[in-house]
């Protein structure tokens, strides 16, 4: 294949990006990549391409110098490949193709926990919107203020869907858990209860303040846990006009590359949390997400029926940081999202 050339390739990711509404301080890095692709000699930059040493000009990150190892390569970027998708799509038809490629959502409450609602509705609801299954994941006992189930409680509710399930299908439910992660990073739940369960979401629902590198170890020991399939709300934010009063949470702090690169490591997908308060991750992150080759999870965080139909508004984040049908585990069906998290690890 015959070089392309990689400063007009950087350039091109920058417009997408701009197209897409990003902030201008991210797409900064790839208009001064390619400045830097402009000033060295052509020679060079073939040179340190092959010798993996791109990253040593001043103004290349390691994002940037893989777009200029691959264009000259001859292949198209596969940020660029990514961008692209943005192009000429209208956001709302990008979300859409999204939103039409779930078949199911991860992280649903019930009235056993702070849900307002019995299984059965939300089941019967979320069967209404054309999914094949949902993922029933009630609190973990220590989130007492909501109500959060024992290990007793949780057999006994396995029980119960067992029985559901028997009405309802071909219609799944599926078992899980919202797990608290406690502040050690271990999880909040029987590890032997944990394995029965179809899926874990682990999130973090207290000590949302701690302080960074403790935050990002308990965050990491949690996602290395052998029985998390989801890190639910990663930044714990919610936004402004909701919560405390309309004044907001603001973002627990973690090294966020740290995090999701142990996420694509240990193959648990980063959650994209469709509730309006808590759009969680915020783009930014989202996209960090998507670079590091995370999974994703589009769920709604559903407390009432009704708010099942909440996944559009992660769709659409979805869609502007770069999310592909192909990396959403619940665009999978039923079988494959079990083979997944019963996956070997
Ligand atoms: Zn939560
Ligand atoms: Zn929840």
């Amino acid at each position: 294949m015959s070089p392309r050339d990689p400063a007009a390739d950087l350039r091109r990711i920058a417009f997408c990006l701009e197209r897409a509404l990003e902030p201008s301080y991210r797409v900064k890095a790839f208009r001064t990549a390619a400045a830097v692709v402009d000033r060295t000699p052509a020679a060079e930059l073939a040179q340190r391409a092959s010798a993996g040493t791109l990253t040593d000009l001043a103004g290349l990150g390691k994002v940037t110098a893989l777009v200029v190892t691959e264009s000259l390569r001859g292949e198209e970027p596969v940020y660029l490949r990514r961008v692209e998708t943005l192009e000429g799509t209208p956001v709302a038809e990008g979300a859409a193709r999204l939103r039409a490629a779930l078949r199911g959502d991860c992280h649903v409450h019930s009235d056993w926990s702070d849900g307002g609602s019995p299984i059965e509705e939300m089941a019967q609801a979320a069967r209404e919107l054309g999914h094949d299954y949902v993922v029933l994941t009630d609190h973990s006992p220590r989130l007492t203020v909501a109500r959060g189930l024992s290990p007793e409680r949780l057999r006994e509710q396995l029980d119960v869907v067992a029985a559901l399930n028997t009405d309802l299908a071909p219609f799944r439910i599926l078992t899980g858990i919202e797990c608290d992660i406690n502040e050690d990073g271990s999880l909040d739940q029987e590890p032997a209860l944990l394995a029965r369960l179809d899926l874990v979401v682990a999130s973090v629902h207290s000590r949302l303040r701690m302080p960074r590198e403790e935050m990002t170890a308990r965050m990491v020991a949690a996602v290395s846990n052998p029985h998390t399939d989801v890190l639910g709300h990663c930044t714990g934010r919610q936004v402004l006009g909701h919560g405390r009063g309309g004044k907001g949470r603001p973002e627990s702090e973690f090294d966020a590359e740290v995090v999701f690169a142990a996420c694509a490591h240990f193959d648990v997908a980063v959650e994209v949390n469709s509730r309006p308060e808590r759009l969680d991750p915020p783009k930014r992150l989202l996209r960090l997400a998507v670079e590091a080759g995370c999974r994703v999870a589009i769920d709604t965080d559903a407390h009432a029926p009704g708010q099942l139909d909440w996944q559009h508004l992660g769709c659409e984040r979805a869609h502007l940081c770069g999310v592909t049908p192909d990396r959403v585990v619940n665009a999978w069906g039923a079988d494959e999202l079990l083979a997944w998290t019963s996956r070997a690890r």
